[in-house]
């Protein structure tokens, strides 16, 4: 029974933010998770260590370079077997002796491991968005023809999904997703043309992994998570709705036909939705720290400005054009995040790569799978000329 404690967890990405957060939770909870797999791409010395303490059947470091390190260090621990590369990581994605895979690799690589582990019947705890950007309809469909539960990490989602909860009879008007607006919140072209790569990567209420965090400045992120909605909960593009809310408690919002608004509120900490995810249907008690309203007199909110952010706007055209666009957007947006974090383009450069790479890249309205991977080749490689030419 996949919803019956002691759960079996694969963690993909277990030495990311999310990856961190989700084993201090499965710490926290004793004798509610096993760890059945961890992986990371090129942080050894961290898989190792979590690999001694957990003990799970397999570890997978996607850096094949780093293979023998890992395998050496946990030679006097046999239960556990040593496996690298991006295939690997798919398999280890489908293994038997797992019910929860919690995919909280970043970026495109999401995608095929979460495609095996829905194939083989796993329950999905969803952090990586970008595998529901990139092929959002062909994943819904896979999640429907296996049966698998998908509950999402996001903290927006997760909201959107607890208020959901004993509404199965009533359709959904509208949802809004609340965007703290990140640390250039309220600043316009000419001054966002000189924020630096120092100033992106410090976000003023979450602490998160460099790829999000420079989502979160640009709003790339939002519009990731309006698309991810889009499919999570089987929306119309004019149901999402976007609002700057600094503080970052109120998580989202759903409205009903009735008019009425649910909103899910708790104090910004990934570890309450990750939680949620991971124990669905139950919520598990724990000692996180606490909202009061009393330490926050003001809650306020603002309209997302498009024409400054114009990421969160490529966001909505893409998701419109449907198709490919969204995998597009997205490699797209990873090849001009990492030039930035290399300093090879500045701020609002991210936004021209994004909206020329959807421009040249080859339309395709209906993509199999196959068609997702070589769109996404595609598009990184006319990316990366864009960023060559800047
Ligand atoms: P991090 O960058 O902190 O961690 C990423 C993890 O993925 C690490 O374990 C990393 O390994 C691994 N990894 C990196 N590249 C690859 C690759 N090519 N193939 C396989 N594994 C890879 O990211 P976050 O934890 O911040 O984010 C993870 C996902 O969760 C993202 O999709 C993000 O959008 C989503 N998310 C994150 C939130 C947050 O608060 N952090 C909130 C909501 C969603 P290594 O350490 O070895 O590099
Ligand atoms: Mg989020």
């Amino acid at each position: 029974m996949p919803d019956s404690f002691p759960k079996r967890v694969t963690l993909l990405g277990s030495t990311g933010s999310i990856g961190t957060q989700a084993l201090d939770v499965i710490r926290s909870q004793p004798g509610k998770f096993t760890v059945t797999a961890l992986s990371a791409h090129s942080n050894a010395d961290l898989l190792i260590q979590q690999a001694q303490e957990f003990r799970p059947a397999a570890v997978v470091i996607g850096d094949e370079s780093k293979y023998e390190t890992v395998k050496a260090a946990l030679a006097s621990q046999p239960e556990t077997e040593v496996l690298a590369g991006a295939a690997a990581l798919a398999d280890v994605a489908g293994r038997d002796d797992a019910d929860v895979v919690l995919t909280a690799m970043v970026g495109y690589a999401g995608l095929l491991p979460t495609v095996r582990a829905i194939r083989a019947g796993k329950t999905i705890a969803l952090a990586n968005k970008e595998t529901l950007v990139v092929a959002g309809q062909l994943i819904t469909e896979l999640v429907k023809e296996h049966g698998v539960g998908l509950y999402p990490v996001d903290s927006e989602h997760s909201a959107i999904f607890q208020c959901l909860i004993g509404e199965e009879q009533n359709p959904i008007e509208k949802i809004i997703l609340t965007a703290s607006g990140g640390p250039f919140r309220g600043r316009n072209r000419a001054q966002l043309a000189q924020v630096t790569k120092a100033q992106a990567l410090k976000h003023p209420n979450w602490d998160m992994g460099a790829k999000i965090t420079i989502d979160s400045a640009s709003l790339m992120n939002k519009g990731l998570e309006v698309i991810e909605a889009k499919w999570l909960f089987g929306l119309r593009n004019d149901q999402i709705e976007v609002v700057v809310h600094p503080q970052s408690i109120i998580h989202s919002l759903v409205q009903f036909e009735d008019g009425s608004l649910k909103a899910q509120l708790g104090l910004p900490d990934m570890k309450l939705p990750i939680q949620y995810a991971l124990g669905y249907p139950q919520r598990l008690a724990n000692a996180f720290p606490r909202f009061s309203f009393l330490d926050y007199p003001q809650l306020t909110f603002e309209q997302a400005d498009t024409s400054a952010f114009r990421n969160l706007a490529l966001a909505f055209e893409a998701m419109g054009r449907a198709g490919n666009a969204p995998c597009i957007l997205n490699a797209a947006n990873e090849i001009a995040v990492a030039a930035f974090l290399r300093d090879e383009i500045g701020f609002l450069e991210m936004s021209d790569v994004v909206e020329t790479s959807l421009a040249r890249v080859s339309y395709l309205a209906a993509p199999s799978l196959d068609d997702y991977v070589e769109t996404d080749r595609e598009t990184r490689r006319i990316a990366q000329e864009l960023v060559g030419l800047s």
